[in-house]
């Protein structure tokens, strides 16, 4: 593959929408430094210049991984931005074996996950931890990647909606609009996290179009038509493009799928 220069990695507005896309593969706790780095040199070698016009590619890696991670995408002017999993609320202090939004900020991360469907279940952070770690993660000039989404049995209670609407709520309670502007929101039906069934591109469409809805009723069409959606849950290389193109959808959100950079790669180019 030819080198590729920053200027030509950067994304192309969507004219649909007159927003970037972003595509994020959140590798939850798997992958070493050492496997992180071989991941992400042969993603960089799998990916041409145009799939960096198409979207943002983002790789979503554990804390340890993440200072090696920094090094290579700068010394090898790779196109990719970098995220993290989670983050504390507070910014420094007696808070044993937790990380800061800012010292995720001196790493060079740009997006980090916040409300995570597997941090809400097994972690118990409930909605007011999450509007806490959104607040941190935007006051250190990062942007948070919000994740809401209905279980099984709220969808099948009909509660869809309502759920939905009370995570988004709480979470971008106390954020001023010139930050939310810039938030990035990803629906991940929980029913649909790595359980190999995705939602419909008519589901998702539903999903992102509900919570550009609910921010626009809370704040102002500006607010809701400059923030990025995005779908999760499920992803693959048959999917991606009819999940992509659903409406009011900005990007993905891949999990188990971007473990493989082949099949990422496919994603990305599907
Ligand atoms: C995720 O963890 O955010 C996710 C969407 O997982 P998967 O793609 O494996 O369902």
């Amino acid at each position: 593959m030819a080198a590729k220069n920053r200027e030509t990695l950067q994304p192309k507005i969507n004219p649909n929408t007159n927003r970037t896309r972003l595509i994020a593969g959140n590798w939850k706790m798997n992958m070493n430094h050492l496997e992180a780095i071989q991941a992400v040199q042969k993603l960089h070698y799998l990916l041409r210049p145009a799939d960096y016009g198409f979207a943002e590619i983002c790789v979503i890696a554990p804390f340890v991984d993440l200072r090696s991670l920094q090094l290579l995408i700068d010394s090898d002017s790779m196109g990719f931005s970098l995220g993290a999993q989670n983050c504390y609320f507070e910014s420094k202090g007696a808070f044993t074996g937790e990380i800061s939004a800012p010292m995720l900020a001196k790493l060079g991360v740009r997006y980090v996950l916040v409300g995570h469907s597997e941090r809400r279940t097994i972690f118990g952070e409930d909605d007011s931890i999450v509007a806490k770690k959104l607040k941190a993660v935007f006051e250190s000039q990062m942007i948070p990647i919000l994740c809401v989404g209905e279980t099984e049995q709220e969808k099948q209670a009909g509660r869809s909606s309502e759920v939905l609407t009370r995570q988004v709520q709480i979470a971008i309670e106390a954020v001023p609009d010139e930050l939310l502007k810039r938030i990035v929101i990803a629906y991940e039906p929980v029913w649909a996290i790595g359980t190999g069934l995705a939602a419909t591109d008519v589901d998702a469409s539903w999903g992102a179009s509900h919570i550009r809805s609910v921010i626009r009723s809370l704040r102002s069409a500006a607010v809701s038509d400059s923030a990025h959606i995005l779908y999760g849950g499920s992803v693959n290389a048959g999917n991606a493009r009819s999940l992509i193109d659903s409406e009011s959808v900005d990007g993905l959100l891949v999990g188990g799928a971007s473990l493989d950079p082949e099949e990422f790669a496919r994603i990305v180019q599907s």
